[in-house]
């Protein structure tokens, strides 16, 4: 059976007192969480050992945004998975639209990474979407199949150890939520390419202005199994309420 999973992106934000506050409050909160649905937070870097201290023996996870490819060498600025995994890690986001639209990332880089993430005992969250010009298109099917696609090929049985989430780049921090509908029907296709591969279980979640008004509408939905949620994931209370809907 497939379970609820919300996950927090941070994304470029915090300090430490106010990572503080917010990771004691989600702890204190973890207890109204919807029967059998995990809660993570995904934070930079620098809060990792952080995250630890204030969530180890809780039920919350925690995890990162990014990782390198590569093992270990001369790649000034890049974290490797074994580096991240020395926090106690559970997931690291992979292939997020910011990445692949400011830094450039293409679709056989993020099966890389994702690759790296599992070799390393982690879960990856492969992230696809398409943009607002490929939606108007029609292109909205290829281009989220091209990128599932890319991943089942690269990971092989493997990509049933990952998590996908749809993230329309349209509906990323602009406050435009994708319908129940319109996110139902990327996951069916979603689904459908997993199933080919033999990963039916795989968890498939759904990303774009999440917060607690929508968020019960959107779970509701046959193949979305929870979310991956950014500016909302910020506020304690209004992620603990995505987190029990
Ligand atoms: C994200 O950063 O993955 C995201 C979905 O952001 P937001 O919830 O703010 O749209």
């Amino acid at each position: 059976m497939r379970t609820r999973l919300v996950v927090g992106n941070w994304k470029m934000n915090g300090g430490l007192a106010s990572n503080a506050a917010l990771l004691d409050r989600l702890a204190a909160g973890a207890n109204s969480l919807a029967r059998g649905t995990t809660l993570a937070v995904c934070v930079p870097f620098p809060y990792l050992a952080q995250a630890r201290e204030r969530l180890q023996g809780t039920p919350i996870a925690w995890g990162a945004q990014d990782a390198s490819e590569r093992a270990a060498g001369a790649f000034t600025g890049d974290v490797s998975c074994g580096m991240i995994a020395e926090f106690g890690c559970r997931y690291v986001i992979v292939g997020h639209s910011e990445r692949r639209q400011v830094h450039g990332e293409t679709d056989a880089l993020v099966a890389a990474k994702a690759r790296a993430v599992l070799d390393a005992g982690m879960t990856p969250i492969v992230c696809v979407g398409e943009t607002l010009a490929e939606r108007e298109a029609k292109l909205t099917d290829t281009v989220v199949g091209r990128q599932v696609d890319e991943a089942i090929e690269a990971l092989g049985n493997e990509v049933s150890r990952v998590v996908v989430a749809y993230e329309p780049v349209w509906a990323i921090g602009t406050g435009r939520t994708a319908t129940p509908e319109q996110a139902q029907a990327v996951h069916e296709l979603l689904r459908s390419r997993l199933v080919g591969a033999g990963a039916a279980q795989v968890a498939l979640l759904y990303g774009g202005s999440v917060k607690a008004a929508n968020a019960a509408a959107l779970f509701a939905m046959a193949d979305v199994d929870g979310g991956l949620v950014g500016g909302a994931s910020l506020d304690a209370n209004e992620f603990l309420a995505i987190g029990g809907a």
